[in-house]
This record gives C-alpha cells, sequence and structure tokens, in this order.
C-alpha cells in the first residue's frame, strides 16, 4: 500500500505517471486530500470512477493514529500519535488570538543529548516518514475543523516538538514542501519555522532546497558553555554556526535569524553572559525568543527567576535586539518546549530494552 502523505508534488506525479494516468492528477488529489481534509477516494468525485478504483486498491491516506489527546487550561492541545514499533511522539496545537500555530515533530527521540532536553535523554528512535511528519498536519486540522471563515485553524507551523528536523532533512524537506505547496496548504514560507541546534552543512542544503523561516537553539554565549549545554557544538562551533546563519540570510524568507535560548538558572543566564551574547551576534541580524527552562523529571537545572529573564532581555533590548520571553504554554499537559512525550518515551525504551535483554 503506497501511503499517499508519503509523496510530495514531485513524488506523487511520478507515481500517477508509473499508473498511466495524468500527471495533473496529483494536483487534483493534493487538492482533496490536504484542502478538503478527505482520506476516502470515494469521496473524490472529480476524479475519473476507474482511477478512483486504482487508488482505493493500491494506495491510502493514514495519518500516524492517536493514543491519546489532553486538553490544557490555556487552549493548547497535545496529541500523542502511534508512530509504531513501540515509538510514539507529538504534536501541540497552540492557539492564539491571530494565529493558530502547531509544533509538530521529525524524529521519534533525539541523538543530539541536549543536556536541558527531556527528547535528548531518551535517546534516539528513528526518523519519521514524509507522511508522519505532514501527517501531524493533516490530523490535527482534521480534528480541530474549519474555524468561522471556512479556513483551517493552523496559519503556522513550527518544527520544534522532539527530534532534529536536520537531522532527517530530505523527509522534512518533503514535508515542507506539501506545507508550502498551493495545491497543499499553501502556508507562506515566512510562516513555517524549522528549528535547529546548527547543523552547519545541512542549513546551508535548507538554504538552497527549501528556505523557510529558520531558529537556531543558541542557548550559550560562548563554546566552552555551548559545548557542554548542546553537544553537537564540539562539531559545528560557534563561529561556523553564526557564518551559516549569515549565509542563510541571503535566501532566507526573513531578513532575520531567531535566535532561542533556554534560560537555566545560575548556568547562562547572568547580565554579563548577556552582554557576551551581543558581542557574539553583532554581525548576525537577528531576534531573541528567551525560553524559560521546563523541568521534567531526573535533570538538576532550574528555571531562571524571573527577575533574571527580565535584566538578561534588557541588555539585549538596549543592544537594540529584538527580544521576546517566551510563554509557557500548556505546562499542566507537559506540552511546553523540550518536555515533549516524556513519560511515555520512557516507558518504550525500556520495553525496547526489556526485548533485546530476552533476545
Ligand atoms: N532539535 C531542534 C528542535 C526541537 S527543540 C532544536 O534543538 O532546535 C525546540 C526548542 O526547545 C529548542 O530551542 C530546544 O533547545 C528547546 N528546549 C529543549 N528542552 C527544553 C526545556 N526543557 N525547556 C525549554 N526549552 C527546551
Ligand atoms: Fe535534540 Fe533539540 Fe532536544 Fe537538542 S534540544 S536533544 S537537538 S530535540
Amino acid at each position: 500500500m503506497q501511503n499517499l502523505l508519503d509523496l510530495d508534488a514531485h513524488a506523487l506525479s511520478a507515481y500517477l505517471t508509473a499508473m498511466g494516468e495524468k500527471p495533473f492528477r496529483g494536483r487534483q488529489l493534493m487538492r482533496w486530500i490536504y484542502q478538503d481534509g478527505e482520506s476516502d477516494f470515494a469521496a473524490m468525485t472529480d476524479i475519473a470512477a476507474a482511477l478512483r478504483g486504482k487508488l482505493a486498491q493500491n494506495a491510502c491516506i493514514t495519518a500516524p493514529e492517536v493514543m491519546r489527546e489532553e486538553l490544557s487550561d490555556d487552549g493548547t492541545r497535545k496529541w500523542l500519535l502511534n508512530v509504531g514499533t513501540g515509538n510514539a511522539v507529538e504534536a501541540v496545537y497552540i492557539p492564539e488570538e491571530n494565529r493558530g500555530t502547531l509544533c509538530i515533530s521529525t524524529q521519534a527521540g533525539c541523538a543530539l543529548d541536549c543536556s536541558f532536553c527531556s527528547t535528548g535523554k531518551q535517546g534516539f528512535n528513528r526518523n519519521l516518514s514524509v507522511a508522519e511528519i505532514i501527517g501531524q498536519l493533516w490530523w490535527a486540522n482534521h480534528q480541530l475543523g474549519r474555524n468561522a471563515e471556512g479556513l483551517w485553524p493552523i496559519s503556522n507551523v513550527v518544527m520544534m516538538g522532539m527530534g532534529e528536523p536536520l537531522l532527517n532533512f530530505d523527509n522534512t524537506v518533503s514535508a515542507l514542501r506539501l506545507m508550502l505547496d498551493d495545491h497543499a496548504y499553501g502556508l507562506s514560507r515566512r510562516r513555517v519555522t524549522v528549528s535547529t541546534s546548527g547543523i552547519v552543512p545541512a542549513m546551508d542544503r535548507l538554504r538552497e532546497e527549501c528556505p523557510v523561516a529558520l531558529a537556531v537553539s543558541l542557548h550559550a554565549p560562548n563554546d566552552k558553555l555551548r559545548d557542554e549545554l548542546v553537544p553537537i557544538n564540539r562539531k559545528y562551533p560557534l563561529k561556523e554556526l553564526l557564518a551559516a546563519c549569515r549565509r542563510y540570510l541571503e535566501r532566507a524568507p526573513r531578513d532575520f535569524i531567531t535566535f532561542e535560548y533556554v534560560m537555566l538558572e545560575g548556568v547562562n543566564d547572568s547580565v554579563q553572559q548577556a552582554r557576551e551574547l551581543v558581542n557574539l551576534v553583532r554581525d548576525v541580524p537577528c531576534k531573541f525568543n528567551l525560553i524559560p527552562f521546563n523541568p521534567f523529571p531526573q535533570t538538576h537545572y532550574r528555571r531562571s527567576r524571573p527577575e533574571a529573564i527580565q535584566q538578561f532581555r534588557d541588555v539585549l533590548m538596549q543592544a537594540g535586539i529584538v527580544t521576546t520571553t517566551r510563554k509557557t504554554r500548556g505546562d499542566d499537559i507537559a506540552a511546553a518546549c523540550g518536555q515533549l512525550a516524556g513519560q511515555v518515551q520512557d516507558k518504550t525504551r525500556r520495553t525496547l530494552n526489556r526485548s533485546v535483554g530476552v533476545v
């Protein structure tokens, strides 16, 4: 069975051509799948009955199965999705006044082991397929239903869930293309953000192949501390990372990079470190997003005090850098940054370890 959610426009027309169909059928199919949210070929009335029959026999439109849905007091929704073989990932919907943002995952687990990240502590399971990535958006729109204007509620997508998107490059880019494609979701490049811990060669590839808004997880003002917090820094240190940011901006849909900076009490949140940071990024047009640390079981870090975050922000603002502090959303359902799938994923690993032990 070919899951059509696995195919971007190019792959879908190749699939149809191989079936002896005209490539424009792909555009028709995409409109049914993404714009109408349809998964039943029989309902696709402007497609010839013969093709519908062939598709029903050979293809399907299947998003990952939802194991659990949770709703926060602040309207944030979290879906736990079954991606098979004992793995689960999460997608989080964050409604705001004039937009709806979906935070999606790109890998089950993550290999990069940032010291403050719950996903990293769980280790790496596997890359998600295109269907599993775009399926999060397909499912969430479907589940939330159209808004009063008849539009899908999700206007923005951020790849800030579980995993490092640029280490699942091809599938991430195919999913991005579906988000941007006018026959699918037609989102503007400015409303789709990839967040990376700084995989320098992949940032260059993204710039060439599918430039979208970019967020870079900085978290430290110098290599010594960043090596400790974000171990991939040992491979791609700050000088190279910042040079890659400047190159990215040559083709980016926005004229700034968003730097994410998790606020860890007594680790990276002093006024002096804020000054060092200003100096570090002086050649990169950027905005900062300060993320108060979200605790999870078995962490020794603590969230910076609000006054420390405010002071840190003041230093950046005084240097002319637009800086926002991320509101903590959905923390009553462990849906905040870095908290995703903690409990279930842990269980999953124990199960896997046990079965490995039996073998
Ligand atoms: N792997 C990518 C994207 C997923 S993480 C990346 O690292 O950029 C999305 C954001 O959440 C990153 O900036 C990450 O550093 C941050 N984050 C991870 N754990 C966190 C935690 N416990 N509290 C607050 N932010 C966290
Ligand atoms: Fe992976 Fe991002 Fe977590 Fe680091 S912060 S371990 S790169 S998901």
